[in-house]
């Protein structure tokens, strides 16, 4: 799986030399110039005027302090970052994470991938990503609050609706946008669409709460279609508990699925009788509790300590929902042992290149994450053309132009790979087919 184009490789290396201890980014841009060999030797000029050359690096970091005060009076300093990485064609675009493990890494990673997948949505959005390793668990909400402000205080100089459009992404929900786009309206003095995923009541978008779990089942249901599937009957594992996970879930079942597993961050639960939804989403989303305390209500569901463990439990269809790298080759072994004939990523980057190459090498239909869970970003950006408009579409519509835009991104990810030899390759096909727009634009642009 190594790079073979002499000039992609030797820029792999300047890469990693350019930004040491970074791996997750390495992992990320590694996979994107694995794909893009073949469009070089088509189209050598994408080389030749340093698109590839540009393109790897941020067109700006911003990194900052957040000093806030918590409930005992004490004053604590965390760290916050804005990746601006592309904004060839449109507004910086990708939500902000608040995680203990985020550092700049994480966020040119997520924020790299941002780029080839608001490309895939068709719509005008650029690439970006932000947060902090500020954790929220455990925190009140005056504290999330006072952190929320004192982040928005230094982030608000640098987004606009016109330059940066900010949205949620793990620890970063309705709760958390709220105090951000309160605090950025009362320094800025104007009511704008500069973050998206708002509360219904000012300026949010019907859908977009569940979109991008939504967006998954869409995507893969279209993946299967392709090959005379469906989620008809069909068993699926889900891990997380957050966001993208609950709606994956309530999508998949709504499609005729039976969900069996989910997880946190601590371990994960079974029920062979089906996930009990609405419980899940009372303890997640309004308790704030643990995915633990599902077992303490369903008896005869199994609870066990450890996330990994997830992919042991035999399913038809694998949804990862939760975080980076979570499913490593050998999970990917026991799934294909299992009979998993789809896996489809709704976190970012959750599986790694081995268990890729694991799903790929069997056959399994897999849908990388730039393609299966843009359905967030591409609500986000109708989120911000509604704003513009100041008018808002009801659900079905939204959720009608979601369905939509999944397929093409299916559509356009299957025709890319066919195009260049790599049939069935969705990874390959995401890739060039979410670079293709953006290095269209930077080669109009010339030197800039
Ligand atoms: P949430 O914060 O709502 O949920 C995250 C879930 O993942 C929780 O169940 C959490 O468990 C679990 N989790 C987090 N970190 C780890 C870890 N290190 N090991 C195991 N489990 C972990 O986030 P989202 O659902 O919004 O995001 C999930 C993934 O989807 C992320 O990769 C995100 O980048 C991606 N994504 C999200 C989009 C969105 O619209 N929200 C859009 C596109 C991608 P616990 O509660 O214990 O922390």
């Amino acid at each position: 799986m190594a790079i073979k184009n002499a000039y992609l490789a030797d820029l792999m290396e300047r890469v990693i030399k350019r930004n040491p201890g970074e791996p997750e980014f390495h992992q990320a841009v590694s996979e994107v110039l694995e794909s893009l060999e073949p469009v070089c030797e088509k189209y050598p000029e994408f080389i030749t005027k340093g698109v590839i050359e540009s393109i790897v690096e941020p067109e700006r970091i911003i990194k900052f302090r957040v000093p806030w005060v918590n409930d005992k009076g004490e004053v604590v300093v965390n760290r916050g970052f804005r990746v601006q990485f592309n904004s060839a064609i449109g507004p910086y675009k990708g939500g902000l994470r608040f995680h203990p493990s985020v550092y700049e890494g994480i966020i040119k990673f997520l924020g790299f991938e941002q780029i080839f997948k608001n490309s895939l949505t068709g719509l005008p959005i650029g690439g970006g990503k932000g947060g902090s390793d500020f954790d929220p668990k455990g925190k009140s909400d005056a504290e999330v609050m006072r952190f929320c402000q004192s982040f928005m205080t230094e982030l608000c100089r640098h987004i606009g609706a016109d330059t940066d459009v900010p949205a949620g992404d793990i620890g970063v929900g309705a709760r958390e946008i709220g105090y951000m786009f309160g605090q950025y309206k009362r320094i800025r003095n104007e009511f704008a669409g500069v973050l998206t995923g708002k509360g219904l009541t000012y300026g949010g978008s019907l859908v977009r709460t569940e979109a991008t779990g939504y967006g998954l089942c869409y995507f893969t249901k279209a993946m299967l279609a392709a090959k005379g599937e469906s989620f008809k009957g069909k068993t699926v594992v889900i891990s997380g508990s957050g966001n993208v996970a609950i709606y994956a879930n309530e999508k998949a079942t709504a499609l005729g699925a039976k969900v069996v597993a989910m997880s946190d961050s601590n371990g994960y639960i079974y029920d062979k009788n089906g996930i009990d939804l609405a419980l899940v989403k009372e303890i997640k989303e309004v308790r704030r509790g643990r995915i633990k305390e599902y077992v303490d209500v369903h008896k005869d569901a199994e609870y066990k300590e450890g996330c990994s463990g997830i992919w042991s439990i035999p399913c038809d269809i694998a949804l990862p929902c939760a975080t980076q790298n979570e499913l490593n080759e050998e999970s990917a072994k026991a799934l294909v042992r299992n009979g998993v004939k789809a896996v489809a990523e709704g976190a970012n980057m959750p599986s790694t290149p081995e268990a890729i190459h694991v799903f790929q090498s069997n056959g399994i239909l897999f849908g990388p994450a730039k393609a299966a869970n843009a359905g967030g970003v591409a609500t986000s950006a109708l989120e911000m053309t509604q704003n513009s408009m100041r008018y808002s579409w009801t659900f079905e519509e939204v959720d009608a132009k979601l369905e939509g835009i999944m397929e093409d991104i299916y559509n356009k990810s299957a025709a890319a790979a066919e195009e260049f030899g790599m049939t069935d390759n969705l990874v390959a096909g995401a890739n060039i087919a979410g670079f293709m727009k953006v290095a269209r634009s930077m080669l109009a642009y010339g030197v800039c």
